[in-house]
């Protein structure tokens, strides 16, 4: 056998294996995990140039995957005002104001994480106009399909006459006929965020194709930075597969540029962005991603789409009405054919699909479209995803098993698990349907492949604050207790995510052979009560036998 290049003992090392696998030390060589065991056994392949390290007791873990994020996004969001725990208006008065100040040249001052309710109902454009009246302020909600802008910010962006959107956007309309300063979707905080600078950050988000003037080599190399902040942030928290839910070819030669200096250190998965005004013709694009980028570090051979908004913002497509207003349901961004349509053709060309579905609504119609392409190309391995499953109809449960779909889910955005309070969205839901929502141990005891996620920069990219909130989310009145052991949350953040990406024989497991990505927490994890493991730190992180994180004198 070889000499290691990375030798860990003296660890409680869980394997993930399936079947809780344990051993005390796991050797790394040549960018794959080399073995696993008893101390003794692993200790005698060091040789002089192999890296000992003593984890003193500490967990070691697989490398977290995240399975749903937007990295170019978030990492661009960074800098931006960070509002997530602001109540009140007097809070939210003193936040604006403070990062006004410290940041003079800024067109907008954008705000991220940013409460429905933060002043006891949602933002106008005159509250925000009685913050700061003289320079662009708006703000996001952490959800980020709302925004809130106010006067001379929807002035300059040219929308505070309203404009004419696609389906399921709105700027809403206040009494007086004037933008309210409410913007609902995408194509509503456009303007505004164009205006601050954002939009290449929001590329990804905006079109699968590339950017529209095509960025400079100048903006290039900068949006490399802005990318690199965002994957330094990930390694730091341990994560060392990321499946991006933005994109088109530009974001993917951002990350190429990235590998060939050295810099790439996390495995990243890019879809094609199958954005409101895409013709299946454009899934040429996709196809020749999938093509173009396929190996462990970087990969694409998916297609994300949006059916629907959230539940806040009343925009998640329901079955049945909101029970706070009458004959609304919330609009669908893809018709039924269309969407089966696209699913079809996707699916024919080898591609899976993601689909944000959050309103119950909004899932079955992705079920259906996915059945239908089943029915025209016949069954294969495809793996399609649902995002976010906040709300299902029980009779959709075996349609998810039945189809084979992965449930990508959130355990963070569970109102009332951690940063999202219960209010307004149980009350959106409406009681009667508690039983539904947010549904972990249902899926899990229904055998539907779970990959968690953190959906950042919507919510805390952090993994072991994701397992905090599995752990001890709240039961709603009437619903079943939807906690999950932890080692069952320990799987979704793992194996759950490589399944997700067809990569389940490389990694998500610290078997002999695979890939030598893991994580040195810095405790026990399965002695430290939910509230401690929210608190713990990733000591060290290895990603294809590279040390990309290491905290200063953990070893
Ligand atoms: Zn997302």
């Amino acid at each position: 056998m070889n000499a290691s290049d990375i030798l860990i003992f003296n660890a409680r090392v869980l394997i993930m294996d399936g079947h809780q696998m344990r051993a005390s030390a796991v050797a790394l060589a040549a960018g794959k995990v080399l073995a696993h065991g008893e101390d003794a056994d692993i200790l005698a392949l060091a040789d002089d140039g192999t890296r000992v390290i003593n984890a003193h007791g500490r967990t070691v873990l697989p490398g977290f995957i995240e399975s749903h994020l937007h990295l170019f996004t978030g990492a661009g969001e960074l800098g931006h005002l960070q509002l997530l725990g602001i109540e009140g208006y007097d809070a939210l008065c003193h936040a604006v104001r403070e990062y006004a100040d410290k940041n003079p040249e800024l067109p907008v001052i954008v705000g991220q994480g940013c409460d429905y309710d933060v002043v006891g109902r949602s933002l106008s454009r005159q509250d925000l106009d009685a913050i700061l009246p003289d320079r662009p302020v708006c703000v996001l909600a952490a959800d980020h399909h709302t925004a809130w802008a106010n006067t001379i910010a929807l002035q300059r962006a040219g929308i505070l006459e309203g404009r004419s959107l696609g389906p399921g956007n709105e700027i809403v309309i206040g009494d007086d006929g004037l933008a309210s300063g409410e913007l609902r979707e995408f194509q509503a905080k456009a303007p505004v965020l164009a205006l601050a600078g954002a939009h290449r950050i929001m590329a990804g988000l905006a079109t699968g194709k590339d950017p529209d003037p095509y960025p400079t080599a100048q903006e290039f190399i900068a949006d490399g930075e802005i990318m690199v902040q965002g994957l330094e942030y990930a390694a730091r928290l341990g994560l060392t597969s990321l499946t991006n839910m933005d994109g088109n070819p530009y974001t993917l030669r951002i990350l190429e540029h990235l590998r060939t200096e050295g810099r790439l250190t996390a495995r990243v998965k890019v879809p094609f962005h199958y954005a409101s005004g895409s013709t299946l013709a454009d899934l040429d694009i996709a196809s020749q991603m999938a093509r173009d980028y396929c190996d462990d570090w970087l990969s694409s051979g998916f297609v994300k789409l949006f059916m629907d908004g959230v539940i806040d913002s009343g925009t998640a497509v329901m079955i049945h009405d909101y029970p706070d207003r009458a004959d609304w349901r919330g609009e669908p961004l893809w018709s039924e054919a269309e969407f089966a349509a696209i699913a079809t053709e996707a699916d024919r060309r080898g591609l899976q699909i993601a689909v944000h579905a959050i309103g119950d609504g909004a899932v079955r119609r992705v079920l259906d479209g996915y059945e239908q392409a089943r029915v025209a190309n016949g069954p294969r391995d495809a793996r399609h995803r649902i995002e976010h499953i906040e709300l299902i109809d029980p009779a959709d449960i075996v349609r998810l098993k039945d189809l084979g779909v992965t449930a990508s889910i959130q355990p963070i955005h569970a109102p009332g698990a951690s940063d999202f309070p219960l209010q307004p969205t149980l009350n959106k839901i409406g009681q009667a349907r508690w039983g539904d929502a947010y549904l972990h141990r249902t899926l899990a005891d229904a055998v539907i492949p779970l990959a968690f996620a953190s959906d950042w920069p919507v919510a805390d990219l952090n993994p072991l604050r994701g397992i905090q909130s599995a752990l001890e989310r709240p039961v709603y009145e009437g619903a079943a207790d939807e906690r999950l052991p932890l080692h069952d949350i320990l799987a979704a953040y793992t194996t759950g995510g490589a399944y997700a990406t067809h990569s389940e024989t490389r990694k998500g497991q610290l078997r002999a052979g695979y890939l030598a990505d893991l994580v040195i927490l810095n405790g026990d994890i399965e002695t430290a009560t939910p509230t401690e493991i929210g608190a713990m730190q990733v000591d060290m992180t290895i990603c294809g036998g590279q040390i990309v994180w290491e905290q200063d004198s953990a070893f």
